[in-house]
């Protein structure tokens, strides 16, 4: 059965270096009422990544306990570590009639659209395939084999964009900017 919920979700996904996390963190800003999905990893911190802020960096052992608990609304298993977004979390917002942001892959957007359908979907386009290269790269934090597989995954990914509400191409950072606070603001 659906869950009941008062708050919105919005989910956001998209390729590695589209410049997701640079629109999440705009869109939170502009929206003050909108409280962002901190979500669980295995992976290792990156530079500059803090604990409870970005992430909650957790281990394998801790994260497969919790499948096994039934505490993961959805995750997925991206670049060989684990991604997982809190049941309890959500689910406490949104009795609370709180909006979520969530930054999750394509794998857990379809896990919550089957128990929340009125997710607002949207998906970031990069301009091209040689922007998100030049964009990894110059990101530098990266190994070159690392790039090339999230180059490859990137390429299935913007093969699945019509499974999103909205699709936001990310040329000019300004534009994807309004246009994303325009969807939002269109659900207020
Ligand atoms: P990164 O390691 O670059 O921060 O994230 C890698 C991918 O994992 C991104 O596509 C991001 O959206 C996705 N991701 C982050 N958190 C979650 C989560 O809780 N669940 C799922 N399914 N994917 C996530």
């Amino acid at each position: 059965m659906a869950a009941k919920s008062n708050g919105k979700l919005f989910i956001i996904s998209a390729p590695s270096g589209a410049g997701k996390t640079t629109l999440c963190r705009e869109a939170l800003k502009r929206f003050n009422d909108i409280t962002y999905s901190i979500s669980y990893t295995t992976r290792k911190p990156r530079n500059g990544e803090q604990d409870g802020i970005d992430y909650h960096f957790i281990t394998k052992e801790k994260f497969k306990r919790k499948i096994e608990s039934n505490k993961w609304v959805e995750w997925a298993e991206v670049y060989g570590n684990f991604y997982g977004t809190s049941a309890e979390f959500l689910d406490t917002c949104l009795a609370s009639g709180k909006h979520i942001l969530l930054d999750i892959d394509i794998q857990g957007t379809m896990q919550i659209k089957k128990r929340y359908p009125d997710s607002v979907t949207i998906f970031i386009m990069p301009p091209s395939l040689e922007t998100l290269r030049s964009r990894l790269e110059s990101r530098g934090t990266d190994t070159r084999q690392v790039i090339e597989r999230r180059l490859e995954i990137a390429k299935k990914e913007m093969g699945e964009k019509d499974l999103y509400r909205h699709v936001i191409i990310n040329d000019q950072l300004s534009s994807a900017v309004s246009e994303l606070i325009e969807i939002i603001k269109s659900y207020h």
